[in-house]
């Protein structure tokens, strides 16, 4: 765990945050803010600071945390709907929380 990360605490408990989904190395749980009527966050238990921070020994995590996507998808009833899995990397590119997460947006009106 990194010391004042917030996503540290949230995916390892600390927070009473209620999750969608949990397995030894991710947790789903509902942006705060959500931009769309289902909006949740694909987190890693283990800090990683962005994508450009990924090395080769991530490619499982990132893998996981791209199949936990489209099983929540389904879950959350979009996956026929449609959805999409983001990841904003770096402050230009619109990341605030520099902890890993992947974005499943979705559940727009027809
Ligand atoms: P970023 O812009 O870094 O890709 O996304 C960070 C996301 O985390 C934002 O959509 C924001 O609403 C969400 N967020 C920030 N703080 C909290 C929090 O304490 N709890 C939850 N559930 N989401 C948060
Ligand atoms: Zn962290």
């Amino acid at each position: 765990m990194e010391k004042d990360c917030l996503f540290c605490k949230i995916a390892n408990g600390r927070m009473n945050t209620d999750f969608l989904f949990e397995s030894d190395n991710v947790v789903v749980f509902r942006d705060i803010n959500p931009h769309a009527p289902v909006h949740l966050l694909i987190v890693p238990k283990r800090h990683i600071r962005s994508i450009n921070d990924l090395t080769d020994k991530d490619d499982a995590i990132l893998a996981e945390m791209i199949t936990t996507g489209r099983r929540l998808a389904k879950q959350e009833n979009v996956n026929v709907s449609g959805y999409k899995l983001l990841f904003n990397v770096e402050k230009g590119g619109g990341q605030v929380i520099f902890h890993l997460h992947l974005h499943l947006i979705g559940g727009w009106k027809k």
